[in-house]
C-alpha cells in the first residue's frame, strides 16, 4: 500500500477531536501522489461526508471546470482540506477542531511535495498567509521552501456571487505561468524567495 494510501485509512479512523462522533464518512482527500498542485480547502459538505471525497458537490462541479480550464483532470492534482471531518450543520470549524486537523495536512504535504500548494477559502489561506485578507491577496503567490502558496477565492463564492465568479476562473488561469515560473526558479537553484504575480 503506497504511504498516501495508508494516511488516508489514517485519517478515516481518526478520533483526534469531536467531529468524528458525527461524520459519516472521513473525507481524507484524493488525487495523485505526485501531483505538482494540491488544492486546501475548508471542510466537507453534506455530499462530501456522504461520498467521503473531496469537492463533490456543487463547489466541486465548478472546482472540476476550473481545473479543466487549466487543461487538468481531477486525478492529475491532490485535492483535501483543512478539516477531514464534516463539522455538523457545515458550521464554521472550531480553533481546536483546526489544530487537531492540521497534523494531517502537514503529512500530506510532505508525502506529495507538490510544486503549488492553491488555498481555497479563508480556513486554509489563514493557515498558509496569517494575517491578511483573501480580498488582497487572492490571486497572488509566495515560495517558501520550494513551494509556491497560492491564494484563491472558494469556489462556492461564485455560486454565491456571482461578481466573484470571473476573478475566480482568472486567478486559476495564472497557475500554469506561475508554475512554469516556479521551475526556473529551481533550476537557477535560487533561494525561496516572494514571486511576485502580474496583476492584471
Ligand atoms: N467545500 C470545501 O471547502 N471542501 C469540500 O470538500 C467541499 C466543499
Amino acid at each position: 500500500m503506497s504511504a498516501l494510501s495508508q494516511l488516508h485509512e489514517e485519517i478515516a479512523a481518526c478520533q483526534r477531536c469531536q467531529l468524528f462522533k458525527s461524520r459519516t464518512k472521513a473525507v481524507p482527500g484524493e488525487g495523485a501522489d505526485n501531483a505538482d498542485i494540491m488544492f486546501v480547502g475548508e471542510a466537507p459538505g453534506w455530499h462530501e461526508d456522504q461520498q467521503g471525497r473531496p469537492f463533490v458537490g456543487p463547489a466541486g462541479q465548478f472546482l472540476n471546470q476550473l481545473i479543466a480550464s487549466i487543461g487538468l483532470r481531477r486525478e492529475q492534482v491532490y485535492i483535501t482540506n483543512v478539516i477531514k471531518d464534516r463539522p455538523p450543520g457545515n458550521r464554521d470549524p472550531l480553533p481546536d477542531e483546526m489544530r487537531a486537523c492540521c497534523i494531517w495536512l502537514d503529512r500530506q504535504i510532505e508525502i506529495i511535495r507538490p510544486k503549488m500548494i492553491v488555498t481555497l477559502g479563508r480556513y486554509s489561506m489563514a493557515l498558509f498567509f496569517p494575517g491578511t485578507s483573501i480580498s488582497k491577496i487572492h490571486g497572488t503567490a509566495q515560495k517558501r521552501d520550494g513551494i509556491i502558496y497560492y491564494a484563491m477565492y472558494h469556489p462556492a463564492a461564485a455560486l454565491h456571487q456571482q461578481r466573484l465568479r470571473q476573478t475566480i476562473e482568472s486567478d486559476m488561469l495564472k497557475i500554469p505561468s506561475l508554475l512554469a515560473q516556479a521551475e526556473s526558479i529551481t533550476q537557477a537553484e535560487q533561494e525561496p524567495q516572494q514571486l511576485t504575480m502580474f496583476e492584471d
